[in-house]
Order: structure tokens, then C-alpha cells, then sequence
């Protein structure tokens, strides 16, 4: 009898590891993606998030983003060729900003070449929304944070309604389709032990109505209750292509870094070349490359990349 060999399955992190072994991150001349902060509003209790402790953690956190420190950020980006990327959100829910449409009128008129991926929960991603975001095509990408399969899972974790949720979905593939596919719509799910099993039915059920999926884990959203505080030696991409401004334009390591722990620059008070240039951004991407990203606490307790 022929002895069958189980399935090899490869992890996302032996993939990581695999492709920077054979290229090292380097710093691009402009960050190629930049996120901002319009807003830290949301609407949803996710667990895996940290947002509920923002306002607490970081006292200086504004709430809303100004029009200033906004047109600030989108001025210094125009005819800098490197940026392909802007994604307006980063602790906050995009759908429930306040002047959302015209920011991203901004974006599109100065930045024509530059994508816009919105992220939402989906929840006040209403059909009225989705009209005005399709038929002016105010952005490329809609990602709705789904997360699950099933509708009891879905509403003890995230704390809001899945019947909205899907139906602005569904609304949302409808709309895009009649208008000719005009915006990708993508599904994203972040594997946590609430929703363990579900990922499979996840795709089943979307397969072939949206765009794509992003598969993510709660490794670095969820990482202040699973410290690993271990010396890992992997540089992290993030840090040689991304910028991440928060609602009052202070600048901050990456997408993790939600209470502002580390703080690389201020765009009310520098350019965004400079601090994009900054030694202090330097010190932390050679410690990043030396393999002493230990040396940095909050990439210490993160998994994202070890
Ligand atoms: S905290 Fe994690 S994601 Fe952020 S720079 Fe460090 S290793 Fe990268």
C-alpha cells in the first residue's frame, strides 16, 4: 500500500521570510503608500481592534483631521511619481467621515495617477454612498472588513448589524457591475479565534462576486495580549515604502502603531520629504536591516513580521 503524503501547507510567515531572504527592503526615494487618519470616528466595536482606546492612550489625538494638515499631506505628493497608493483611513471608519466625498475630489484632481483604497466595516457604506463613490469613481478600491461567515460570530465580534452590512455589500457588487466594474470591491478577513472555521464558507459564498480577498491575521492588531517579546531579525517592509499620518498630522512608525508609540515626524511642522528622510526614521530602518528591530519595543511584541 502507497502511503499518502499529507498536503504541505506553507505559512504566511515562511513565505515572508522566504522573499526577504532574497530581497532586502529598500528605502523607496518617496513613500510608495501613504495612509491618512481622516478621521478616528468608527462605528463598530471590533474585538481584535484597539480603537476603543485611542482618545485614551494618545491624549493629543485629534478627532477629525483638519483641512489644512489634510491639503498639506496631498499638496507635497503631487509629481512625486513613487506614490501609487493613499489610503484615507487608518484607525477610523472612512464611510462615517465627515466630508469624506470632497477629500477624495481633492485626492483625485491633484493626484489623477494615484489609487484610493477606501477600508470600511461596511455598516454606514449605504447605497446612496456607494452611488456617488461608483458614478464618480472616487475611488479604485472599496476593501470591506467582513471578517466572518456567519451572522451570530459577526455581530458578537465587530457589535454591529450583519444584515446592513451585507446588504450594502450586496448593493455595492450590484451597483459596480451595472456600471461596468468601474471600482474593485475586495473582501477582507482577519483569521482570530472568534471566527476560526469560517474562512472556507468565507470564500464559497464570495467567490466570483467580488474582485478579491484579503486574508490578514490578528497578529498585529491584537498584539498587546499576546506579547512574544522575542529577538526576531527580519526587517519589516513597511517601514522603506509606507507612511502612516495620524488625524493631527503627526507621522507614525506603521499601520500598528495605533496609540502614536512612535512618532517619526509632524507634517504641521515639517515636509513630508523630511520626514520621510528624517534620522530618526533612518535609525529605526538600520535596526531594521542590523536584525536589532528588538530594540524597538513595539516591534518587539509584533508578529507582523518575524
Ligand atoms: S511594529 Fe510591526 S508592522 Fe510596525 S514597523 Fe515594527 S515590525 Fe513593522
Amino acid at each position: 500500500m502507497i502511503a499518502q503524503s499529507k498536503p504541505y501547507l506553507i505559512s504566511r510567515n515562511f513565505c515572508k521570510k522566504i522573499y526577504h531572504q532574497l530581497k532586502k527592503p529598500r528605502k523607496t526615494k518617496f513613500p510608495e503608500i501613504i495612509s491618512i487618519e481622516l478621521s478616528t470616528l468608527c462605528n463598530a466595536k471590533c474585538k481584535f481592534c484597539p480603537h476603543s482606546n485611542i482618545h485614551e492612550k494618545d491624549k493629543k489625538r485629534a478627532i477629525n483631521m483638519s483641512e489644512e494638515v489634510f491639503r498639506k499631506i496631498i499638496d507635497q505628493c503631487v509629481d512625486h511619481k513613487e506614490l501609487k497608493l493613499i489610503k484615507p483611513s487608518l484607525f477610523g471608519e472612512p464611510s462615517i467621515t465627515p466630508h469624506l466625498f470632497e477629500r477624495l475630489e481633492y485626492i483625485k484632481e491633484k493626484l489623477p495617477t494615484v489609487k484610493i483604497r477606501l477600508i470600511s466595516n461596511g455598516l454606514a457604506m449605504t447605497p446612496e454612498k456607494i452611488d456617488k463613490l461608483v458614478e464618480n469613481r472616487l475611488c479604485d478600491e472599496i476593501n470591506f472588513s467582513l471578517d466572518a461567515d456567519e451572522k451570530e460570530t459577526f455581530e458578537k465580534f465587530k457589535g454591529i448589524s450583519w444584515d446592513k452590512v451585507i446588504r450594502n455589500i450586496n448593493y455595492s457588487i450590484l451597483r459596480n457591475n451595472e456600471s461596468g466594474k468601474r471600482i474593485r470591491i475586495i473582501l477582507s478577513f482577519v483569521c482570530t479565534p472568534e471566527n476560526e472555521g469560517q474562512l472556507k464558507g468565507f470564500k464559497e459564498r464570495w467567490k466570483g462576486k467580488v474582485q478579491g480577498f484579503h486574508i490578514g491575521s490578528e497578529s498585529g492588531v491584537r498584539r498587546r495580549k499576546n506579547l512574544i517579546n522575542k529577538k526576531t531579525t527580519l526587517p519589516c517592509p513597511q517601514i522603506f515604502n509606507r507612511l502612516n499620518f495620524l488625524s493631527d498630522g503627526r507621522a507614525v512608525l506603521c499601520c500598528i502603531d495605533a496609540y502614536g508609540e512612535v512618532i517619526v515626524g509632524d507634517i504641521k511642522e515639517q515636509n513630508l520629504l523630511d520626514i520621510w528622510n528624517s534620522p530618526k526614521f533612518g535609525n529605526i530602518r538600520r535596526l531594521h536591516l542590523n536584525g536589532e528591530k528588538y530594540k524597538i519595543p513595539l516591534c518587539n511584541i509584533c508578529e507582523e513580521w518575524y
